[in-house]
């Protein structure tokens, strides 16, 4: 549910998500909000009760679109496991294990981007189960968090990925940064390849996999190993 399908669209049709689409593997459905509006103007928004600066989404038109969703549901015959979230900077911080989560407990997502100042509270109140963030900062609206959500847990949804060893072994999959990579050329500016990564001797090298990544998280992410 946003103001701007258009951005959502762009953002999750291309690349890896954009295949996940077409493959089938998971089915994004953008819904504007400003068609659920009343006013002949299609406005969505309004002035804040006790006063303030900026706009407010109100609640009527995002509880109108809500409906046209459970029907729209209804009609496709979903009866699976769905959860309502709101991405907000008030909400709990997204992170690996969030994702994951959300991927394995449900079999929809309805995310609610606000803009402007947000969205009236009885809205929340009314519709939503959760609030997600995606860090300690404030955009100027919920889709691209709305992309970055559903990119991340897409990641989990068979089909989506070539492997699931791709996310399996990535940073926060085990509580760690992931270690550093290397490819072809061999030699990049007289910087070379660490000789483990070539010595063909395996378990050398998941050893050095280990060490390094702990040292990455240690310089990079500390907070991580307490
Ligand atoms: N007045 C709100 C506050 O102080 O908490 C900020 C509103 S923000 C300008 C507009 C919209 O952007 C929010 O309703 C939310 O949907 C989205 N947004 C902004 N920052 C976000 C973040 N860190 N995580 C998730 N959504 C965010």
């Amino acid at each position: 549910m946003t103001l701007f399908p258009e951005l959502v669209d762009t953002v999750l049709g291309t690349s890896i998500t954009g295949r996940a689409i077409q493959s089938g593997a998971i089915q994004v459905r953008t819904y504007n909000i400003r068609d659920f509006s009343k006013d002949k103007h299609r406005r969505v928004d309004d002035t804040p009760y006790g006063g303030g600066k900026g706009m407010l989404m109100m609640a009527p038109p995002i509880y109108d679109c809500y409906l046209h969703i459970l029907e729209e549901r209804k009609k496709d015959g979903f009866e699976g496991r769905s959860r309502v979230i709101y991405l907000s900077p008030k909400g709990t911080v997204l992170n690996q294990a969030k994702a994951r989560e959300l991927s394995e407990s449900y079999d929809a997502l309805t995310l609610l981007c606000g803009h402007y100042e947000g969205v009236d509270q009885r809205i929340i109140d009314e519709i939503v189960d959760e609030e997600i963030s995606i860090g300690d900062f404030v955009l100027t609206g919920g889709e691209i968090p709305a992309c970055i959500l559903t990119d991340c847990v897409s990641r989990y949804i068979p089909g989506v990925l070539a492997d699931s060893e791709c996310y399996e072994k990535e940073s926060f999959s085990d509580g760690l940064l992931e270690y550093p990579q290397y490819t072809r050329p061999y030699d990049f500016r007289g910087r070379t390849v660490p000789d483990v990564l070539i010595s063909g001797h395996h378990k050398n090298i998941e050893q050095w996999r280990e060490e390094t990544s702990r040292l990455e998280t240690e310089k990079n992410r500390p907070d991580l190993l307490t």
